[in-house]
Parts: structure tokens; C-alpha cells; sequence
């Protein structure tokens, strides 16, 4: 074979895909995120390189996608339904907590990075409820095991997956009130788990009903 064969066929490969890959940009120009069409291009079907043009450009993360875990929170609802908004946080107030201060999601957490305090009474005795919340999210792996394991539903995945920052020691440990999250931001980002949640209460509710 003659000497340098082998780095012209390479090349020419190269080119070919670089090629295929200006057309595809051209051909799918406004488009090149559109759901189908990006499972189209990145399936063995797909012709040329594509990359994802980020931060200026962030294609849909699907349901199941997992970054560092959230709380869920029932929200207070008005008169119409509709979720209240509390003046000092900007956010959905608060009704009801999920989280009952089980413990589970930190015993089973793998790198150990989820720290409770259980709320007790002025008596001293223990509330389901947690007083403190904190999960080190340089030290979660996002396996996703806490919201696995939780019997309430009361910690879930979440896809804000923008979390850097330029210090790491106060800002990355999360508290309570960072890791709480509305029903509504849960039911929203995980449409299909939110009405399994919903689907499994109504029939609990109903058999209940039913034996009463
Ligand atoms: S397992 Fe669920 S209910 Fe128990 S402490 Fe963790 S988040 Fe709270
Ligand atoms: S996602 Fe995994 S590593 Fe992160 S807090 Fe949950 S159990 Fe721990």
C-alpha cells in the first residue's frame, strides 16, 4: 500500500461527515431540536456530527432525566384552585410537606450525603417533619436511590441540571429551604410519575371508601 493511503482515507471520511453535517444543518435549519427529528439524528440513522450548540441552545431533557434531588411540597391553594404565592419567597406557599423525616432516603443515599434533623415538639417530642435538610450536591452521584426508596413520594429527580457557581463550600450544600419544590414544579417536569402519584392515591382513597 502507498505510503500515506491510510491518512488520505481517513481525511476523506472526515470531510465526507463534515460535509453531511454543514447539509443536515442546512436542510433541518430552525428545526434542528424538534423532538423527532433529533431522535432521527442521533439514532445509526443520523448522517454527520451533531452537536448541541449549549448555552445557547438546550434540547428537551426527557421525564426521567436525574440531577440533584428536590422536596415536594402540597401547595396552598386559593378560593379557585389556584396555587398562592407567598410574598417573602416568591414562591408557592407552602401547605403540606411530603417529607415525614423517615430517614430512608439518607440511610439508602450510597455516598451518604443527605443529612436530616428531625422537628420535635417544644415538649421534645418527634414531629414527621423535618427541621433541617441538607444534601451535599458536589457529593450526590444523581443515582436517583433516595426517590426510589421514599415511601411518601417526597423527594424526586430534579433537571435544573445549571448548578455551577463560583464557590462550592456554603452555596453546594442545600438546605430545606433551597430543596423545597411545589407539587406543581414536580408535576410539570415529571407529567407521567406525577399521575401514577395521583392514580395510586384516588385507589387507596377509593378502597378505603369502599371498606368504610
Ligand atoms: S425517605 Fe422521603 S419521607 Fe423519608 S426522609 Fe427521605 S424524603 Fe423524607
Ligand atoms: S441521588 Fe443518590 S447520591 Fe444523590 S442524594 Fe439521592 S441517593 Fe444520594
Amino acid at each position: 500500500m502507498a505510503y500515506g493511503l491510510g491518512l488520505v482515507k481517513g481525511l476523506k471520511y472526515t470531510f465526507t461527515r463534515a460535509m453531511k453535517t454543514v447539509a443536515g444543518d442546512f436542510k433541518h435549519l430552525g428545526r434542528r431540536y424538534d423532538e423527532t427529528l433529533l431522535r432521527e439524528r442521533q439514532s445509526v440513522r443520523g448522517t454527520g456530527i451533531f452537536t448541541v450548540q449549549y448555552p445557547e441552545e438546550k434540547p428537551a431533557i426527557p421525564e426521567n432525566f436525574r440531577f440533584v434531588p428536590f422536596l415536594v411540597y402540597e401547595p396552598k391553594l386559593d378560593a379557585n384552585g389556584k396555587p398562592v404565592i407567598d410574598a417573602q419567597t416568591g414562591k408557592e406557599a407552602i401547605n403540606l410537606e411530603r417529607c415525614t423525616a423517615c430517614g430512608i432516603c439518607s440511610k439508602v443515599c450510597p455516598p451518604q450525603c443527605i443529612w436530616i434533623v428531625r422537628a420535635t415538639t417544644p415538649e421534645g417530642k418527634p414531629k414527621p417533619k423535618p427541621a433541617e435538610f441538607y444534601i451535599d450536591i458536589d457529593v450526590c452521584m444523581n443515582c436517583g436511590f433516595c426517590a426510589e426508596f421514599c415511601p411518601f413520594d417526597a423527594i424526586k429527580m430534579d433537571h435544573d441540571y445549571e448548578l455551577a457557581n463560583y464557590e462550592r463550600h456554603i452555596s453546594h450544600i442545600f438546605d430545606l429551604k433551597t430543596l423545597m419544590k411545589p407539587a406543581t414544579y414536580h408535576a410539570r417536569i415529571h407529567p407521567l410519575d406525577f399521575k401514577r402519584e395521583e392514580d395510586d392515591r384516588k385507589a387507596k382513597e377509593a378502597a378505603k371508601a369502599a371498606k368504610k
